[in-house]
């Protein structure tokens, strides 16, 4: 369902996230009063009236499902929640975090628009805009951490700005706060990439997003055993001033039709669906999120702090370092630094040595597990972008990025000394 206007009403402003969250299928008619949402795997969905069936495909008709590709009871109970965590109107689940990107791009924007995305992003975000400029959409990448270098690029066909909360691999933090006021002052869809910090800390919809993406995949589901991502509409957004919607999308409460466009183009045209089981396991996943996500940044923060002493390393980035560029502006909006880090080494070519003697530190090129991963980043998930771009986002050929699981911080210290050693 675009709008959960129930939702809305019974999870009270003034819970905890994390005590709403792990409530939240016991609330919404959990089938037998299993507190759990059960695995519905059903394709089609059958109705007793053929007036419904008709009600269903026409949008009269609200409360049913009717084929998977477009949902199933066990996604839209994950809807609900990560809507809940985003404090949003809405939210749309897909097979993955960039389903979800393409998704909304692909739905919303159209030849001859103009977005501006930060330079700073996910490299496969970074490679769906090539794919984008490609169907004639123009895209500016900017230094999203001034909004003077968001707002000279604005032009009247600017529709959407993109940017992330802190920026895989490097940490840069943009101006969420600026950047939200010039897209409310110019009418712009302001789209934040909220992986890395999750709702866990902090809520895009306080600087004025106007859709939140999440890669449920990392922090949210948190395990590494599921694929997922997820767009919410905040409800901030006009979209009746929005150029590119359908006119059937036009239809009901105006807060629910962009993400109606999203759910029809992606999921039922595109397909990009997730399925039933995968949305149980991210549910699942979730109930820790909090927990989780605390403990890591404080191991996180830790080892930042180990590294940075340590005579081997020449440059650490984390955002809860008093030393990044951006540990002001983060330590205002987030609740804690998250549990990415990267760093580089003083002798860049002893890279490979010390990489092969971590023994718990596990060489992946995953993100938000339980357990820690480590890459290099330019030989592997930046080398197809190239040289120039990486110096673009300000990636040093040397640089390794680090996602700091649930190990203790001692074991994992004594991993890096040993390594560095
Ligand atoms: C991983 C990631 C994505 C993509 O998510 P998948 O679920 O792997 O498709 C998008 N944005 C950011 C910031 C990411 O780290």
């Amino acid at each position: 369902m675009p709008i959960d206007t129930a939702l809305q009403e019974s999870f009270a402003v003034s819970r905890a996230l994390s005590t709403d969250n792990v409530h939240s299928d016991r609330r919404f008619g959990v089938e037998h009063g299993g507190l759990h949402k059960p695995i519905h795997t059903s394709v089609q969905y059958g109705f007793d009236r053929v007036e419904d069936l008709i009600g269903a495909f026409q949008g009269t008709y609200k409360g049913g499902y009717q084929y998977a590709r477009q949902g199933t009871p066990t996604t839209a109970a994950l809807e609900s929640k990560i809507t809940a965590l985003e404090a949003g109107v809405g939210t749309v689940c897909f097979a993955t975090g960039m389903g979800a990107i393409a998704a909304t791009l692909l739905s919303l924007l159209r030849a001859g628009d103009h977005l501006v995305a930060s330079r700073f992003i996910f490299g496969n975000t970074n490679s769906l805009l090539g794919t984008v400029e490609g169907l004639g959409i123009a895209v500016d990448k900017v230094n999203a951490c001034s909004v003077e270098a968001v707002a000279a690029a604005i032009r009247p066909e600017t529709r959407m700005v993109f940017v992330e909360t802190i920026a895989n691999p490097r940490t840069q933090v943009v101006d969420l706060e600026g950047i939200g006021q010039l897209c409310r002052e110019r009418g712009i869809v302001y789209v934040v990439d909220n992986t890395i910090t999750s709702p866990a800390l902090f809520r895009p919809r306080s600087v004025g997003a106007s859709l939140v993406i999440n890669s449920l995949t990392k922090t949210i589901a948190g395990h590494g055993e599921a694929l997922g991502g997820a767009v919410t509409d905040t409800g901030l957004f006009d979209w009746t001033v929005y150029p590119n919607l359908f006119s059937s999308y036009r239809k009901g409460e105006p807060k629910g039709w962009g993400l109606l466009q999203i759910r029809k183009k992606g999921l039922r045209d595109m397909g990009g669906t997730m399925c039933s089981d995968q949305a149980h396991r991210i549910s699942i996943g979730s109930e820790t999120l909090s927990l989780r996500i605390k403990q890591a940044s404080k191991t996180a923060l830790s080892l930042a702090r180990w590294l940075e002493q340590h005579p081997k390393i020449d440059a650490v980035h984390y955002p809860w370092l008093t030393s990044h560029a951006d540990h002001e502006r983060a330590k205002r909006l987030f609740s804690a630094g998250s549990w990415l880090l990267s760093f580089e080494l003083r002798d860049p070519s002893s890279m490979i040595d010390v990489l092969n003697r971590l023994s718990l530190a596990i060489k992946s090129t995953g993100l938000g597990d339980t357990r820690t991963l480590i890459i290099p980043v330019a030989p592997t998930i930046f080398w197809e972008a190239g040289v120039d771009t990486r110096k673009e986002m300000g990636i040093a050929e040397g640089l390794i990025r680090v996602s700091v699981g649930l190990e203790e911080v001692a074991d994992l210290i004594a991993d890096f000394e040993a390594a560095l050693r």
